[in-house]
């Protein structure tokens, strides 16, 4: 089918391909038990990735300080944020009903970012398969603290792995890797900022710099793994490693909304807006949020005007098959973290069953909305992780948000409703870098 052929499906395709910022409702979306029955994956694989966790998390502790006080677990918690709900209701002249708050994974230890989640899980998991092959660990009830010891260091460093990226990824796996006592390559596409670079070398890893986009920096990283039989590729386009780490976020969220009282119920829906790159994070954390809370959930994905990669996919069910500039799009975005032209297929054609729908944002109030945040509530983002915050505005603000509350008849419990916009990354950008993002959007905050 021809693009026009898709505009007389998806009419919002038009408004897409315009650089127009859309509240997309998915249609393909027919509830979690149909999304279940056809799904590969289940809860059982969410539950072994959630043991697996908890095997490495005395390890984790003892060389990571900053997650001691959750024992090991890489979690980050829950702020809300009612100056910057005002602000948005401000902005965009509607009055968000429900509560609003921030996911901070801007904070999470270890790597300041929602990479931390998967990356480090699927190195992990590597390091225990190989691991428990060579007969250093003797089984699942072994102690996992001995990773830290110099046997299964000295093993470790004769293997490599290699990571392409446009920067976070190449954190998470950089520092796990290392910490594990691996040799970690890490391929770098044009986005990625000089301050990862030095990050990463300052940890010993290695970097290579490539004048291409992502999808090209990641080939290439994949080509020079494959050549090498001790080396591993860190795949974010194609691994369900990476995917089943970011899975377990439904349990850990339910225990915090536990812990404050929140419930999700039928009166009580919960929204969930996720920055999405390649869709490994959006996509895990709304399958694990949905294996919990049913249909009580609404997971959108959250992209860039210039990088609707995710959106596209799924409008087109092209899925990996086509990519932004395929569409006539720029590809340019300043939200580097999803600077991905081409989405993953399997996640996208997995999550077409389970996401309620997407959302899509300017640059202009991407760059507004950072400085706004960071006035408001005091909260410095980096710029993708904003993607997701007028989600909540825009559910009320926008035809087709209204539409898509009365599908399901949701309109008498909003005031009852939990907003969750997960702020994706921020603590580890340095201060100046910062303050230059402050500065560009400031003539743009409404005075
Ligand atoms: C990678 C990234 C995302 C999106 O995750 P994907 O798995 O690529 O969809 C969102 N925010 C930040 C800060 C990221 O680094």
């Amino acid at each position: 089918m021809s693009l026009d052929q898709y505009l007389s499906k998806q009419p919002q395709l038009a408004q897409v391909l315009n650089y127009e910022p859309i509240f997309w409702i998915n249609d393909h979306y027919h509830g979690v038990d149909q999304a279940n029955q056809v799904s590969q994956y289940s809860v059982a694989d969410v539950k072994d990735a959630e043991d697996r966790l908890a095997r490495f998390a005395p390890f984790i502790a003892d060389r990571f300080p900053d997650t001691q006080a959750n024992n090991g677990l890489i979690e980050s918690y829950i702020s809300k944020t009612d100056q910057f709900k005002a602000y948005l209701e401000d902005k965009y002249d509607t009055q968000i009903k429900g509560d609003y708050y921030l996911k901070r994974d801007d904070d999470l230890p270890i790597a300041g970012t929602i990479k931390a989640r998967g990356a480090i899980y699927e190195v992990l998991k590597h390091a225990e398969d190989m691991a428990l092959e060579a007969g250093l660990l003797t089984g699942y009830d072994d102690d996992y603290r001995k990773f830290a010891s110099d046997d299964f260091q000295n093993f470790f460093k004769d293997y490599e792995i290699v990571v392409g990226t446009t920067g976070n990824l190449g954190i998470s796996s950089g520092v796990m890797g290392a910490a594990l006592g691996f040799s970690v390559t890490i391929h770098m596409s044009e986005e990625a900022k000089q301050w990862k670079k030095d990050f990463l070398r300052s940890h010993g890893i290695q970097v290579v710099e490539h004048k291409t986009n992502f999808t090209e920096a990641v080939n290439q990283g994949r080509a020079a793994s494959d050549a090498d039989p001790k080396s591993y590729f860190v795949d974010d386009e194609h691994s369900v490693n990476l995917f089943l780490g970011y899975t377990v976020a439904g349990s850990r969220l339910k225990q915090q909304l536990d812990e404050a009282g929140i419930v999700v119920d039928a009166d009580h829906p919960l929204f969930v807006f996720n920055p999405c790159g390649i869709g490994g994070s959006p996509g895990g954390i709304c399958f694990g949020l949905k294996q919990i809370f049913g249909d009580h959930v609404h997971c959108f994905f959250a992209q860039p005007t210039h990088m609707p990669s995710m959106l596209l996919g799924v409008m087109t069910e092209k899925y990996a098959g086509i990519s932004v500039t395929d569409a006539g799009l720029d590809a340019k975005t300043n939200m580097d973290g999803l600077a991905v032209p081409r989405t993953s297929g399997f996640v996208a054609e997995l999550m077409h069953n389970y996401f309620n729908g997407g959302i899509t944002i300017t640059e202009e109030d991407q760059k507004e909305l950072l400085t706004a945040m960071i006035d408001t509530e005091n909260i410095p983002l980096e710029p993708a992780a904003l993607a997701g915050t007028p989600g909540p505005a825009m559910l009320f603000a926008t035809e087709a948000g209204q539409a898509y509350l009365d599908k399901y008849d949701l309109r008498d419990k909003m005031d009852q409703a939990t907003h969750i916009a997960w702020a994706t990354g921020g603590s580890m950008v340095p201060a100046d870098e910062m303050q230059a993002f402050y500065d560009e959007g400031k003539d743009l905050v409404a005075k």
